[in-house]
């Protein structure tokens, strides 16, 4: 079992990078990749961990990109170890997301809670983002869950909620592209959009460095993933698949496992190994 996308203490996870690691040798994990929102702050310690172990790890990142018809997420995987143009790139991308969460809080206070860009900084290490505000008001006492919280306050219909200045999809593509990343969109399926609209984007993508597909993740079904499947193979990508582990911070979802179901074979991560060898990039 292999899993391709998942968040450490580096964004919104609860696991250090470190600890992850180790939770994924425990499970056996054959291949893993951290992906952190807008941060590649926590690989050097995942990769450090994995080094010498029975495991293929795998340096990425998740970064959050605006298009048309609202977000969308694109997994960087393979990126390289140092990187002036990709440290330039996410630094842009964290200061844009820092004055949204500054927004945020302040509507949060004008609804009359107490909450303060320096609690959110204890809680998150490196990028900061609408998680650590749902932490922030559970631990006061605002709200009684995360969905609570995403519900009423943060999420895309909430009160507080202010969208993200962010580039679009086939600007983060490029830029991963060009530096020998492989490109996949993550969970294609997880917002509700036009299939044509989504096929089309793809299409465009496809042209613009985008190399896979996430056929497997947590929130899709078999269904999905057959389509998905068949998406990829129309515009020749590859595939991949994780489970999108953030800790703590979305109980229900395991490590490799997804709410329970997931389980995707080794011979993924092979296949993205062997597309990147027959186009001569570094695995
Ligand atoms: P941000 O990058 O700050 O916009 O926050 C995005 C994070 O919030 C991602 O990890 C999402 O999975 C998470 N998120 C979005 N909607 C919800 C929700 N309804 N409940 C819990 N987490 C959510
Ligand atoms: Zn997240
Ligand atoms: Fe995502
Ligand atoms: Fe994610």
């Amino acid at each position: 079992m292999i899993d391709l996308h998942t968040h450490s203490t580096a964004s919104d996870g609860t696991d250090t990078p470190a600890k992850l690691v180790e939770k994924a040798l425990d499970r056996k994990l054959e291949a893993l990749a951290l992906t952190d929102h807008d941060t590649i702050a926590g690989l050097d310690e995942a990769e450090e961990t994995a080094r010498g172990k029975n495991i293929h790890f795998v340096r990425g990142c998740e970064i959050s990109t605006s298009t048309d018809l609202g977000e969308m997420h694109i997994l960087g995987l393979w990126i390289p170890d140092e990187c002036d143009i990709l440290d330039n790139f996410l630094t842009h991308l964290r200061e844009q997301r820092q004055s949204r969460n500054e927004k945020m809080l302040a509507r949060l206070r004008a609804l009359g809670f107490d909450i303060h860009m320096s609690e959110l900084k204890y809680i998150a290490k490196h990028s900061i983002g609408r998680p650590h505000m749902a932490t922030a008001l559970m631990a006061k006492g605002y709200v009684e869950s995360t969905d609570e919280a995403f519900a009423k306050y943060l999420g895309e219909n909430g009160k507080a909620y202010v969208p993200k200045v962010a580039p679009t999809p086939a600007q983060a593509a490029r830029i991963l592209s060009g530096l020998g990343a492989t490109v996949a969109i993550a969970h294609p399926l997880l917002r509700p959009l036009p299939r044509e609209w989504l096929e089309n984007t793809v299409e465009n993508l496809a042209k613009n460095g985008l190399g896979a597909l996430e056929v497997w993740h947590t929130s899709q079904n078999e269904n999905e993933t057959g389509y998905l499947s068949r998406l990829a193979k129309k515009f020749g990508l590859g595939l991949t698949g994780g489970s999108d582990y953030h800790g703590e911070n979305k109980p229900g979802i395991g490590l490799g496992t997804g709410t329970g179901s997931l389980d995707i074979p080794l011979q993924v991560y092979e296949n993205l190994l062997a597309r990147r060898k027959a186009s001569g990039l570094p695995c």
